[in-house]
């Protein structure tokens, strides 16, 4: 059994600056991180972590930022595909943090538009029943449903997590097995006929709902220092879960999931705020109650 991952990877990095800048203005600013980023990227790092096969589908550009990325990801068990920088710049996300807390960001999708569905495929070949797909709201409706169908045909389960939210990917439920929103995903995209659906209440907590059933799940009490990555930690965590019992998603996957979210949100940072493969193992080895 294999996850395949399609979406995006990033340098995601973090500036300090005074204000939000104005139109014409020209600013100081201090450079605080920088870290990989992306959703898919986040997601697919995760489960690698937690000892499943990942493949990772995802553009990195032909600039100094694309070879960054690759020699960062070296240390981690997961496959990116395809093993050629695209000829674009890699994806990146700013983050502009003002002062009185606000911030900004800016997000580039230049690297992740050269991969038409085709491409996305062609690094599918072996994909077989029984394998997962998961994919974020990175990619267009149509790309995200064409791909999503062509793991129908092969018997793959889904799994959609639509963030960044698109308010089309309402049309997607009925591709969908498992959905994975916070509150406002869930009020807006209403994936209510979804067979296995988690919605996500930040420090409160998350819903399991299956077969009509409701179960919660509280959050596990941290100091949250900052919650960037909380929700990539918790999906790829649940799934990872129960994909090693072999089990459908059940309220213990929650529970593995809510302790490796709480570990992200007590330190700063995405990337450098993920539990690491020993933690993930003990924590994954705890039983239900
Ligand atoms: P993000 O997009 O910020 O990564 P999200 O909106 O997809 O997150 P959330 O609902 O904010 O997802 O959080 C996912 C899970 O992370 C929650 O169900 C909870 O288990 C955990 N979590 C989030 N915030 C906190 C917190 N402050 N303290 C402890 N756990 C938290």
């Amino acid at each position: 059994m294999r996850v395949y991952v399609t979406g995006n990877i990033t340098v995601d990095e973090t500036w300090s600056i005074s204000d939000i800048p104005k139109k014409g203005s020209s600013i100081h600013g201090i450079k605080v991180s920088q870290d990989i980023g992306g959703k898919g990227a986040n997601q697919a790092i995760i489960l690698s972590r937690c000892g499943i096969d990942t493949r990772l589908i995802a553009a990195t550009g032909s600039d100094s930022n694309g070879i960054w990325i690759r020699q960062q990801i070296k240390g981690e068990t997961l496959s990116l595909l395809p093993d050629f920088h695209v000829n674009q710049h890699s994806d990146t996300s700013i983050i502009l943090n003002s002062d009185d807390g606000d911030n900004a960001i800016i997000t580039t999708t230049a690297a992740a538009d050269t991969f038409g569905i085709d491409d996305i495929i062609s690094h599918m070949a072996d994909a077989a029943v029984g394998d997962i797909l998961l994919q974020q709201g990175n990619f267009s409706l149509d790309k995200t449903r064409s791909l999503f169908q062509f793991a129908k045909t092969r018997g793959m389960t889904t799994v959609f997590n639509p963030s960044p939210v698109n308010p089309n990917f309402c049309h997607l439920w009925p591709l969908i097995d498992i959905a994975v929103v916070n509150e406002s995903e869930a009020e807006r995209l209403q994936p209510d006929g979804v067979k296995t659906l988690i919605i996500t209440q930040g420090a409160a907590g998350a819903w399991l709902v299956r077969d009509g059933q409701r179960q919660f799940c509280p959050a596990v009490r941290a100091e949250a220092l900052d919650t960037t990555g909380a929700g990539d930690t918790f999906l790829a965590v649940m799934l990872a879960s129960s994909l090693r019992r072999g089990v459908e998603p059940d309220t213990l996957a929650l529970t593995h999931a809510s302790l490796a979210a709480a570990i992200t949100v007590s330190r700063r940072g995405t990337y450098s705020a993920f539990p690491d493969n020993h933690e993930l193992a003990a924590l994954l080895a705890k039983g239900g109650k």
